[in-house]
């Protein structure tokens, strides 16, 4: 029997009406299993933060515990005791560096770089040579264009690893970190334009350090008159032309100064300060604790004028820096020693010392004898 086109249209209408109910039944469906996946999800996050919470509440009793025992090994052996958890070189307290949650999304790479940052704001602030707010380090991170810096208003002390700031070369910050706070002007383009003319270097610091800056004042630059300035090698110098490096154009002749001469890894800010440059951290961590000495002992020496100070011969001179810039290599002959690069050696010991006040502070592991230079790089 043939099928009148009215009758045809009414069949199409019913099944068109008939998947609309189905859709809209599916819809539901779908709608009650989302909710219900949401109201799980939210279920596993709240156990899982319980967790996270009961096992941080752990390693800080074992931490507290292990530090009590330390403490009384160190008495019964009378050796010096250290300061207490909480209490610092300064009496105020201490805050925790490593601070990234487990499930960050950050790499394992960027992570290891925040940790490290963070804990070379805190050397710098233990030796007081911070300066409040200002100054700032930068680290790049492994395998990428990017580079950490310091938030601009916090103080050396309260930085951790999760609050630096994560910034492209040309200053557009791709990541605020923990806080809400922006990045130094004269910070970043100080530190970009070294980190984006120089791809060798992977660490820069920056210090306001009053013995720095008074040398940094002298005509005679950095004298040879002690150890410290000796092995530090030789110094790049930049004359205070551009103010605090608040414009762009003013990167021209600081980029100058440091692909001049790549063997030149500390810049002497005429008038402001230094910077030291480093493939990585330890290396411009030691060079800038050498030319603090350094600086420091000259301003000193210049008591007995400039004409009465000592300076020794070139050949003395070429070899104390020849030994000293092969680090811990050349003090030692044991095999374990040799294989730290520059500046190794002497950082394990810097973080066993941040360990000893300042909790979960950089990962630092004691059962591994390589642990940060084979881990970090
Ligand atoms: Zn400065």
């Amino acid at each position: 029997m043939a099928i009148t086109l009215e009758a045809l249209k009414q069949i199409l209408k019913e099944q068109h009406e008939q998947s609309q109910v189905e859709i809209k039944q599916l819809y539901t469906k779908f709608d009650a299993e989302l909710e219900e996946a949401k109201k799980e999800r939210r279920k596993l996050e709240a156990e899982l933060k319980k967790s996270n919470d009961m096992i941080t509440s752990l390693i800080d009793q074992f931490h507290g515990q292990q530090l009590q025992v330390n403490e009384s090994i160190k008495k019964i052996l009378n050796l010096p005791v250290a300061r207490p958890v909480g209490v610092g070189q300064k009496s105020r307290p201490l805050i925790p560096i490593y601070d990234i949650p487990a499930d960050s999304k950050y790499s394992p790479e960027e992570i290891d770089t925040r940790k490290k940052l963070a804990c070379l704001f805190r050397l710098v602030d233990d030796y007081e040579w911070s300066s409040t707010i200002y100054n700032h380090i930068t680290m790049k991170i492994p395998g990428t264009e990017y580079i950490l810096i310091n938030p601009f208003g916090l103080m050396y002390h309260e930085i951790t690893a999760s609050s630096l700031v994560k910034i492209t070369l040309d200053g557009t910050i791709v990541d605020r970190g923990s806080t809400q706070f922006g990045i130094n002007r004269a910070g970043y383009i100080i530190h970009t334009a070294i980190h984006e003319a120089r791809p060798d270097i992977h660490c820069t610091i920056h210090v306001h350090h009053f013995a720095v800056a008074g040398v940094s004042a002298m005509k005679c630059g950095i004298l040879p008159i002690n150890q410290e300035a000796m092995v530090a090698g030789p110094v790049a110098y930049l004359d205070y032309n551009v103010g605090i490096f608040e414009q762009e154009s003013d990167k021209e002749e600081l980029i100058r100064i440091v692909q001049e001469d790549k063997k030149k890894k500390v810049l002497m800010l005429h008038n402001h300060g230094a910077i030291t440059l480093g493939e990585t951290a330890e290396e411009a961590w030691r060079l800038l604790y050498v030319i603090v000495k350094a600086c420091e002992t000259q301003v000193k020496s210049m008591a007995a004028g400039e004409n009465g100070i000592l300076i020794p011969e070139k050949r003395a001179l070429d070899l104390a820096y020849e030994t000293g810039s092969q680090g811990a290599n050349n003090m030692d002959n044991n095999a374990s020693v040799k294989a730290y690069k520059y500046g190794e050696f002497e950082w394990e010991a810097w973080m066993r010392d941040l360990d000893s006040r300042v909790r979960k502070p950089s990962g630092w592991d004691g059962n591994n004898p390589k642990r940060l230079s084979k881990k970090f790089f």
